[in-house]
């Protein structure tokens, strides 16, 4: 593959994005753990604002957990952050507040898998390891005509090395942002523009008209499907909400729901608990997908007769914009 093609192709093509002009390590890595399942449309206020709020990683160690959770409500994967938020307080703590520059330093931060170490190291400190994305897999299992199933880790360890081979050989900085930002904007999944790509007379997959097979990528288990009924409790201009325990938002605030497709089984299994309620109206459905889950949420109106579940926070009506709130429960009122 042609690399001093790809790097110049990137130096004059580039997207300016404001995460590029930096190359202060706390930066780079707050926007690459924001960029891991998220576009990089929906990041660009996220990490402007983030920036502004936390500056250095001494001002995300301190950070407040709920502040922090409202920050990047919304975004999704909120795990990413609360391992942000622990990998601060031990850079601050361990390494004086500066974000380490060895492989075996970043990669042993919580949240850091190889992916993150690797752009890590080549973004920041320009030093030759793999960053393999999304992007940078299709892009080489194009270039390189590998048909493999990269669902699977021993295909996707295959395309590493050969990025970790390209990578030693190229100016590393530019070449991790070329070949993603390839995959991002030329080499995309079902609109490829190869015409006007500078890897065209180096491709097995354009050569052979094999673009759009590949990568190829076997089918994802389907997503679980779940049935909620979630209920706005209201009383005396306050609100019962839960906060969230579960790895899947976990932290968050949300209107107390159970799984269950029936209302009265729901009043039936609170009443054993007694906990009384009136059901005032069925309010709306509402249908939220994540990656491996679909929620199905009737939401009903009540009014509480009993003292509230024990779990429950009390939360006044117009505060409750201030807590982070899981947006399948904020879209709901
Ligand atoms: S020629 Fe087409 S398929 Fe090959 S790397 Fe370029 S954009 Fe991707």
């Amino acid at each position: 593959m042609d690399i001093k093609k790809l790097e110049a192709w990137y130096l004059s093509n580039q997207r300016k994005l404001s995460f590029r002009n930096t190359k202060n390590p706390y930066h780079i890595w707050v926007s690459e753990i924001m960029l891991q399942q998220t576009q990089v449309e929906t990041v660009l206020p996220y990490f402007e604002r983030f920036i502004q709020k936390y500056p250095t990683v001494f001002e995300l160690a301190k950070a407040n957990e709920e502040e922090l959770q409202k920050e990047v409500e919304g975004i999704g994967y909120y795990r990413r952050f609360r391992n942000m938020h622990l990998a601060a307080k031990i850079i601050v703590n361990e390494h004086g507040g500066i974000f380490p520059s060895t492989y075996e330093e970043v990669i042993k931060l919580p949240g850091i898998g190889k992916y993150t170490a690797g752009a890590m190291m080549s973004i920041a400190y320009n030093e030759p390891y793999s960053a393999l994305d999304g992007n940078v897999i299709r892009v080489l299992s194009r270039v390189y005509g590998n048909a493999s199933d990269m669902r699977q880790e021993k295909n996707r360890k295959v395309l590493d090395q050969i990025n970790q081979s390209l990578v030693e050989k190229a100016t590393p900085d530019i070449y991790t942002h070329a070949i993603m930002e390839l995959g991002a904007t030329l080499c995309k999944p079902k609109h490829p523009q190869c015409d006007l790509c500078p890897l065209k007379s180096d491709c097995l997959a354009y050569d052979k008209n094999i673009v759009l097979d590949l990568p190829v990528l076997s089918k994802l288990k389907p997503k679980t499907e779940l049935n909620y009924i979630t209920l706005i409790i209201e009383k005396d201009g306050y609100l019962f909400l839960n906060k969230r325990e579960e790895d899947l938002l976990k932290g968050m605030y949300e209107y107390p729901q159970f799984e269950s497709e029936s209302i009265l089984s729901v009043i039936a299994e609170l009443e054993s608990k007694d906990i009384f309620m009136n059901i005032i109206n069925e309010m709306k459905t509402f249908k939220h997908v994540f990656t491996h889950q679909v929620w199905h949420m009737k939401v009903y109106s009540v009014t509480l007769l009993s003292k509230p579940y024990p779990s429950w926070v009390k939360v006044k009506k117009d505060e409750l914009n201030q807590l982070p709130m899981a947006i399948a429960h904020r879209k709901i009122k």
